[in-house]
C-alpha cells in the first residue's frame, strides 16, 4: 500500500533472513479487516506509507536465528503453525509502560501491517513471507485450531476480548453490542462466556446479524430497518424492563453510536468504546443526563496486549465447537487480488476476508 488512495502494488523484495533471536515465517494467510480499508483511505495518523498491510497473520516457521519458544518456554520447531503478537517496539521503560501501565499507549509501539514501514522489511502479512523481529512473541496455534479458525476471529478476537474485559461483565448482566463487524461479534461471544444473561447486537447488514444470532446473540436489531435512534433505544428498553442494559459495548465505528449507546445504558451501567479506532468525527453527548446523573462508567479500549491474544486463543480452542469462528471467513483472495478484498470489505459484502499468498 504505497499511499492513501493509490492502487495496491505487488513488489518483489529480497527474501528476509532472520536477525539474531528472530525468525521468518512462510505466510499461510493474513486477515483483511476494516482497519485495512481505513489505512487505504488514509484515516489513521502516523502511518509510514508504503506499508505491507496485514496485521494479524498465520504462518509456518521457515527459519530462525537461535531457538524459539512460546510464552511458557516450550520450544517451537521449524514448520510449526504459528501466529504472533503483532506489536513490536513497546519499550517497557517509558512513563506509559512503567507508571501508567498502559503499554498499548507506549509511544514506541509499532504494529505489523499498520505502523511498520515497508523499508523496515517484510513486516506485514500480505506477503509470501513475514519477518519476525527479535522479541516478537510467536504463539503456536493450539491443537485443533487451523489458520481459518483463528483468522475467522482475526484482530477482532483479542480486541473483542479486551473490550469485554474492560466492561467487567458480571454474571447475569444484560449486554448490548453496537456493531456487528468482527469486533462486535467477538465481543458478543466473550460476553456470553463471561456469564451474560442476554446479549443483543445492534448493527447491519443482515448477513452479519445472522452471524451474530448463530453465535448465540439473543436478538439483533437491523439499523437499516430501524433508522430512528429513539426507536433503537426503545428496542433495548423493551428487552430490559425499561431500565437499559447493564453493559453497552460500542464496536460500530460510527461516532453517533456513542450518544445512542449511552441512552441504551441503565443508570449505573458501564459503557465501553472500542469501535472508534479511526477518527470518524465528533458526537454530542449530554454530560448531565447521559453520564453524570446516569452515574455511568465510560471506558475507552485501545489495541490489545499479549494477554488478550493468549487468553482469547485458549478460549477459542476450548469453545470452537460452540462458536464456529471459521464460518466468519466469507472469502479468500490471492495476493494479486488484494485490492478486490479491500473493496469487498468496504461494501461489507464479507464478514472476514483472508489474503492467502498461495491460493
Ligand atoms: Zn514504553
Ligand atoms: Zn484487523
Amino acid at each position: 500500500m504505497t499511499a492513501p488512495g493509490r492502487p495496491l502494488e505487488a513488489r518483489r523484495l529480497p527474501a528476509p533472513r532472520p536477525r539474531p533471536g528472530g525468525a521468518v515465517l512462510e505466510t499461510v494467510a493474513s486477515e483483511v479487516c476494516g482497519t485495512d480499508v481505513h489505512l487505504h483511505h488514509g484515516k489513521l495518523s502516523g502511518v509510514p506509507y508504503p506499508i505491507i498491510p496485514g496485521h494479524v497473520s498465520v504462518g509456518r516457521v521457515l527459519e530462525s536465528s537461535g531457538p524459539l519458544a512460546d510464552v511458557e518456554g516450550r520450544a517451537i520447531a521449524s514448520g510449526t503453525l504459528v501466529t504472533f503478537y503483532d506489536v513490536y517496539g513497546t519499550c517497557g521503560a517509558c512513563w506509559h509502560c512503567l507508571v501508567a501501565r498502559a503499554a498499548t499507549r507506549c509511544p514506541h509501539r509499532k504494529v505489523y501491517g499498520i505502523t511498520a514501514p515497508a523499508s523496515d522489511g517484510l513486516l506485514g502479512g500480505w506477503s509470501e513471507r513475514i519477518e519476525i523481529l527479535p522479541g516478537v512473541r510467536l504463539v503456536p496455534l493450539p491443537e485443533g485450531i487451523g489458520a481459518e479458525d483463528f483468522l475467522g476471529g482475526g484482530c477482532g478476537l483479542p480486541t473483542g476480548f479486551h473490550a469485554v474485559e474492560r466492561a467487567g461483565i458480571a454474571m447475569g448482566d444484560t449486554v448490548v453490542v453496537q456493531g456487528s463487524g468482527p469486533v462486535g461479534l467477538n465481543a458478543a461471544i466473550f460476553a456470553q462466556l463471561s456469564g451474560a444473561l442476554a446479549v443483543y447486537v445492534v448493527g447491519a447488514p443482515e448477513a452479519r446479524l445472522e452471524a451474530a444470532r448463530t453465535l448465540g446473540a439473543d436478538d439483533t436489531l437491523d439499523i437499516t430497518r430501524v433508522p430512528a435512534s429513539s426507536d433503537r433505544v426503545a428496542w433495548v428498553r423493551d428487552r430490559t424492563r425499561g431500565r437499559g442494559a447493564d453493559v453497552v459495548i460500542e464496536a460500530s465505528g460510527n461516532p453517533a453510536a456513542v450518544p445512542e449507546g449511552l441512552e441504551m445504558l441503565r443508570d449505573g451501567g458501564r459503557y465501553v468504546v472500542v469501535g472508534q479506532y479511526t477518527d470518524s468525527g465528533d458526537a454530542t453527548v449530554n454530560p448531565h443526563r447521559q453520564i453524570n446523573r446516569k452515574h455511568a462508567t465510560v471506558l475507552g479500549c485501545w489495541g490489545y496486549e499479549f494477554s488478550h491474544l493468549h487468553r482469547s486463543l485458549v478460549l477459542m480452542a476450548r469453545h470452537n465447537g460452540r462458536f464456529r469462528w471459521r464460518d466468519l471467513v466469507t472469502r479468500e483472495y490471492p495476493l494479486d487480488r488484494a485490492s478486490e478484498a479491500l473493496a469487498d470489505m468496504e461494501r461489507l459484502s464479507v464478514v472476514k476476508a483472508l489474503v492467502r499468498p498461495r491460493l
